[in-house]
């Protein structure tokens, strides 16, 4: 059977483990190749242009198997431990999935609610019926979910910078390339949450409690952690999303209150990498400037 997985959204944290996973009950695993522009423009006609940039292309990497594959896996995350929900775009994106795959292309979609094995057992029953097999698969597939355990180590004099975004987002080499390549241009060590412990990223101390979109948590509790250890913070964010919008404002009023440079940058499809660059290079200059007034004084 020929089980297709869009190289979008979750994929960027729970791919491989999908992978190893449908691999493991005999499936032959499709993945969509990465995002491009004509991949983009796919999804832009399955999508109100109103939705956020990572659902659009997610649409482009689903319009791209439709007919080629057998089925289509696509977990549905609504909540994980402490009834941390996914956004609610996030979630309906698997029924934008069924209409857009219609009746030829079978959509496998198990919705973890708290509980990533027992969805996993029974959609892996989809693909093999076998049920010890689908056991030794999930735990077989299981490794490729760790999260790092430390914390990052910080070599003294180096220049760093935050990166604030969703893993989907850097993730993605279409849309994290010019910002990734622009800070490294210039000497910086990135700082992602995605090098810090589970313990950090769902920490609920503080304001961190009052955040209930799981991955919005993570965010902001990567701010906090780096924020006195950076040159500055970029926050990259996608227009039209509302929980980002919302806990980025929150990170920029912090990052004001203890004088630390700060940038947003709002993506869509249009954006232009000049644009991007042009931005980014402005905030490193305003942020050396500070550094050298600061070690003057
Ligand atoms: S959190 Fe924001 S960027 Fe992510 S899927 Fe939801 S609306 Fe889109």
């Amino acid at each position: 059977m020929d089980v297709g997985i869009p190289r979008a959204l979750l994929y960027y944290r729970y791919g491989k483990f999908w992978e190893k996973f449908l691999a493991g009950l005999g499936a032959n695993v499709v993945v969509t190749r990465k995002t491009d522009k004509v991949l983009v423009e796919k999804g832009l006609g399955h999508v109100s242009s109103e939705v956020c940039l990572p659902i659009k292309i997610l649409a482009g990497h689903l319009a791209d198997l439709k007919g080629r594959v057998d089925a289509v896996f696509l977990p549905r995350i609504v909540w994980l431990e402490d009834h941390l929900y996914a956004c609610p775009k996030m979630i309906g994106i698997v029924d934008i999935a069924r209409m857009m795959l219609g009746n030829n292309t079978k959509l496998i979609a198990p919705s973890l609610k708290g509980n990533i094995l027992l969805p996993h057992l029974i959609a892996g029953l989809k693909i093999s019926p076998n049920p010890i097999r689908v056991i030794k698969a999930f735990s077989h597939a299981r490794s490729e979910l760790s999260y790092h355990t430390g914390e990052p180590e910080f070599r003294p004099g180096e220049k760093r910078v935050a990166l604030i975004s969703h893993f989907y987002n850097l993730g993605d080499d279409y849309v994290a390339h010019p910002i990734l390549s622009t800070f490294s241009n210039h000497g910086y060590r990135i700082c992602t949450k995605d090098e810090l412990p589970e313990s950090i990223l769902r920490n609920r101390d503080g304001f961190a409690e009052n955040i209930r979109w799981v991955y919005e948590r993570e965010l902001y509790n990567a701010f906090v952690y780096f924020m006195d250890k950076v040159d500055g913070v970029c926050v990259v964010m996608s227009m039209g999303c509302g929980p980002d919008s919302l806990v980025a404002e929150f990170m920029r009023q912090q990052a004001h209150q203890h004088s630390i440079p700060f940038l947003q940058l709002v993506i869509d499809e249009h954006t232009g990498e000049a644009g991007l660059v042009t931005r980014i290079e402005a905030f490193i200059d305003m942020a050396e400037r500070r550094k050298s007034a600061l070690s003057a004084a």
